[in-house]
């Protein structure tokens, strides 16, 4: 099971103790570097629950020094931190552990994001992938977090928060406008940090930025600084929509 902390993959592993038992369960979870503490808290209440130790994957770096060691800012349109921190350290565990002639890998994507399976089957082969909440019943976002309440387990606080998805602590580049600034609202200190990250990229690779947005007609970068200092001075948000990331393709 590619375990990502949010609360899809808890239900799809749930499903699928209940459906195979869990001897030869693995929750393989990447490890970023940046997640949120409370992601820590609830995967491990998860897998007790489970009654499966994590099994943690790490690449060793952050999104950001990724970006550096690869001299690309990473975007919503590419984002190699995904294939390098999450990916690469997974796929490297399934190569070293498990025959995929008797391995299914599942992940936690829902029936809202069908149109990603796809992609993320393509990007697992020779694994077969599953996708255990695209099945019914069908459960929305807020059933999900109702049964993780209800077996006694406080979901990630990042939802609660008003993100989308608990991954890399709300700071994603494929996130859009909209959630860089709710990150600014909610987690000021990691904006900042992202920001100054993305200035030190741009010193180094020219006028490159995580976001873009099109004005006239033309598509330019939006650096970070520039949308804080557009949201301080009470100019409109952009409408990009917020990015959904979680596992395989999406980790
Ligand atoms: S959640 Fe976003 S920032 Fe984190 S690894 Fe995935 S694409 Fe990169």
């Amino acid at each position: 099971m590619q375990f990502s902390g949010g609360i899809g993959s808890f239900c799809a592993a749930l499903r699928v103790a209940q459906a195979h038992g869990t001897d030869n369960l693995v929750l393989l979870i990447a490890d970023t570097r940046v997640e949120d503490p409370d992601l820590w808290r609830f995967a491990t209440q998860a897998a007790e629950h489970i009654g499966v130790p994590l099994t943690v994957v790490t690449d060793g770096r952050t999104p950001f020094e990724v970006f550096t060691d690869r001299r690309f800012l990473g975007n919503s349109r590419l984002a190699p931190c995904s294939i390098q921190l999450k990916q690469r350290p997974c796929r490297r565990w399934l190569r070293e552990h498990t025959d995929p002639a008797s391995t299914v890998l599942y992940v936690g994507i829902d029936w809202t994001e069908l149109r990603r399976t796809y992609a993320i089957e393509a990007g697992w082969r020779p694994w077969p992938v599953k996708f255990p909440m695209c099945d019914p019943p069908l459960l929305s976002k807020e059933d999900m977090l109702a049964e993780c309440r209800r077996l006694g387990i406080e979901p990630p606080r990042l939802y609660g928060l008003g993100f989308s998805h608990n991954n890399c602590g709300g700071v994603c580049v494929r996130a859009g406008q909209r959630q860089w600034l709710h990150l600014l609202r909610v987690f000021p200190d990691r904006f900042h940090a992202a920001e100054r990250h993305e200035q030190q990229l741009r010193d180094q690779l020219g006028d490159v930025a995580i976001l873009r947005e099109r004005r006239g007609g033309i598509s330019r970068p939006l650096t970070l600084r520039e949308l804080r200092r557009r949201h301080e001075s009470g100019h409109p948000a952009g409408q990009t929509p917020a990015h959904p990331e979680t596992g395989g393709t999406r980790p």
